[in-house]
């Protein structure tokens, strides 16, 4: 199994460690089309996790009580200007919500919990809802990075950008954006995640992106907090991509 890790591990090297050598805004300098290849397909409301990438996201079960998280998600769904919403298997924030509430925690009780929250957010707006089939396998995450973004944009479709958790800060308050940065935090260096692999010289990413370097730099300043509870083994860094 580490073995395993090790090599999945492996895969993104020399992309980070061209991140780290150059930062991110000089390293996306040098990627022709990806203003392009990045374009959202569309605004299906998939989670903030690495396995379901493309459209918009959200992480389910955001706050304690169940019916502010279900408010939650549907005030972002309509600034967002959702299409449709998913759920998915081995959802990391469900599981979070349910061990909180010291409720059954197994894959089918997650499974079974994400898509109640799904179809109640789905028919407070009317949209329809459906399961997201996850890239990779239940139980690890292979995520190099976050994507703290004030700008829509996929990651997943150009490969010369790490895998990553994708969240909306665009369509969050700060106070629940950073909430899911913690969840992301917390998935990508324990045990499902990457975990004690990341160093100083292979950290995982958090990435700001915005519009504007002003908004770019007051989001880095946004995330400073939670990054350094992790030490040099997770790095801010962040580039300007233009909105389209
Ligand atoms: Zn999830």
């Amino acid at each position: 199994m580490l073995q395993k890790k090790q090599a999945d591990f492996e895969v993104e090297k020399d992309v980070v460690s061209t991140i780290v050598q150059l930062g991110m805004a000089q390293y996306v300098f040098t990627l022709l089309n990806l203003v392009v290849n990045t374009k959202l397909k569309d605004r299906v409301i998939r989670c903030i996790d690495g396995r379901t990438p493309g459209g918009i996201h959200i992480a389910p079960l955001l706050e304690d009580e169940w019916e502010e998280s279900v408010n939650l998600a549907v005030e972002f769904a309509k600034k967002a200007k959702a299409e449709a919403i998913t759920f998915h298997l081995d959802c990391g924030a469900v599981k979070a919500w349910l061990e909180r509430h010291k409720m059954d925690t197994s894959l089918e009780n997650v499974l079974k919990y994400a898509e109640k929250f799904a179809k109640e957010v789905a028919e407070r707006l009317k949209l329809t809802y459906r399961l997201e089939k996850i890239s990779g396998h239940a139980g690890f995450h292979r995520e190099r990075a976050v994507y703290y973004s004030d700008v829509d944009f996929d990651p997943s479709t150009d490969d010369r950008l790490p895998t990553g958790f994708f969240i909306n800060r665009k369509y969050l308050l700060q106070e629940h954006a950073l909430k899911e940065l913690s969840v992301a935090l917390q998935i990508a260096t324990g045990s499902h995640g990457f975990g004690k692999l990341f160093s100083q010289e292979q950290p995982f990413l958090i990435i700001v992106v915005a519009g504007t370097e002003e908004k770019q730099e007051i989001l880095r300043e946004e995330v400073q907090a939670t990054a350094s509870i992790y030490g040099k083994t997770v790095r801010v860094d962040g580039f300007v991509m233009p909105e389209r």
